[in-house]
């Protein structure tokens, strides 16, 4: 392949830590932010990323070119393709895989179902095979959801509560995930860390997601659908800022132990962890919307329904005594500052388009 050549010679995937990590899906949201973050403190950094089309593709390129620009080496292709993920593999050692690529989203499900198969469950079962093959293993931190948790009515939700009621088709694919990578560390001795984030948002998020449309609808004056349950009023969300999510992941990559299996043999008993991510402060998307009125200084057009079934619940809540213990994540920004920093970029990138990058 083209790229073959570039990353033989690269100085790109030459690292001070000694770590060497491909992170999946980092033309996307989380995955740009926690590139930069590796790449600036020294690993080395691939990035694989299929630049799909489900929302803004010009956001994604731009996001490649912050990840140019700080020194990521970025290869365009599917998860799925297995010569091309074999032959990274084969080119490049990883000690560790940061595996976000995947169908986000819960309700484009109603539109596109394949797509979650196709890339939340033989995308990572394709990409298991290929590290339970590698020698030695690189330690694999991965992307689960808070989805997983579902119809749970016990909030904050702990990694031990029941995950068996999903609420979407993305919920269910991730839980799926969870127990494949069960299998994987079983069979295979391959060590594995789930992270289950809690809506994360800020600069250069996503736009199918609602602080990110709900800025766009505020400043162009289209209404804004609030959705409430019968028992519960505004649907609340634990929304966690970005900086924090990465903190965590880079935590979880850092303490994750080496896999104990090499080229699909299993030695010894590896790592299995789960971990939430959030924030531990739920906020109704109803105060959401007001604090972005006051940092937009203008006022939102409303209209309130009843929750469908659209694959939303109606609540999450992290409980995060088990990160802060065993990765010592402690989240430090509240939704105001958050937001304020989201809306900063928002202008700059959409508004004024002169200065692109925060970085
Ligand atoms: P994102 O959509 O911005 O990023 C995912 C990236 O993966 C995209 O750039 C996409 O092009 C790429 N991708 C998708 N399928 C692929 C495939 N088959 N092969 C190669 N690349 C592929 O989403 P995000 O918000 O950055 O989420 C990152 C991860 O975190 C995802 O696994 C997501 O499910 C999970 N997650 C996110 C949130 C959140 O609030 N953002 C919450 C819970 C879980």
């Amino acid at each position: 392949p083209h790229w073959e050549k570039q990353v033989r010679k690269s100085t790109r995937l030459s690292s001070n830590s000694g770590l060497t990590v491909l992170v999946t899906g980092a033309a996307g949201f989380v995955g740009t932010h926690v590139s930069v973050a590796l790449k600036r403190r020294g690993d080395g950094v691939l990035v694989l990323d299929n630049f799909n089309h489900y929302y803004d593709v010009n956001l994604k390129r731009e996001r490649q070119r912050v990840l140019d620009h700080v020194g990521v080496f970025v290869v365009e292709g599917d998860i799925n393709d297995v010569a091309l993920v074999k032959k990274l593999f084969d080119v490049v050692y990883f000690s560790h895989v940061v595996h976000l690529a995947a169908q986000a989203g819960v309700r484009y499900a109603m539109q596109n179902p394949g797509s979650y198969v196709h890339s939340n469950i033989a995308g990572f079962v394709n990409l298991l095979e290929i590290c339970k093959s590698a020698n030695p293993q690189p330690a694999i931190v991965w992307a689960s959801s808070s989805s997983v948790y579902g119809l749970n009515s016990k909030v904050p939700y702990s990694e031990k509560d029941r995950t068996d009621r999903p609420a979407s088709l993305y919920a269910a694919t991730k839980k799926a995930g969870d127990e494949i990578a069960h299998i994987y560390n079983h069979i295979y001795g391959l060590s594995i860390t789930g992270l289950r984030f809690f809506t994360v948002y800020g600069p250069w998020g996503r736009p199918d997601m609602a602080y990110f449309f709900f800025t766009r609808y505020i400043l162009k004056g289209k209404t804004i659908t609030l959705f409430e349950s019968p028992d519960r009023g505004s649907v609340s969300r634990d929304f966690t800022y970005i900086d924090d999510v990465v903190k965590g992941c880079l935590a979880a990559l850092d303490t994750a132990k080496k896999s104990t299996g090499s080229g699909g043999k299993k030695k010894g008993v590896a790592q299995l962890r789960v971990f939430n991510l959030g924030n531990t402060t739920p906020v109704p998307v109803s105060s959401l919307v007001t604090l972005l009125e006051k940092l937009l200084k203008v006022n939102a057009k409303k209209k309130v329904l009843p929750l469908p079934r659209n694959g939303d619940v109606e609540f999450t809540h992290a409980n995060i005594s088990l990160a802060q213990k065993e990765l010592g994540y402690k989240p430090s920004t509240d939704l105001e500052t958050g937001l304020r920093k989201f809306v900063r970029w928002y202008s700059s990138f959409y508004l004024k388009k002169k200065k692109k990058s925060d970085w």
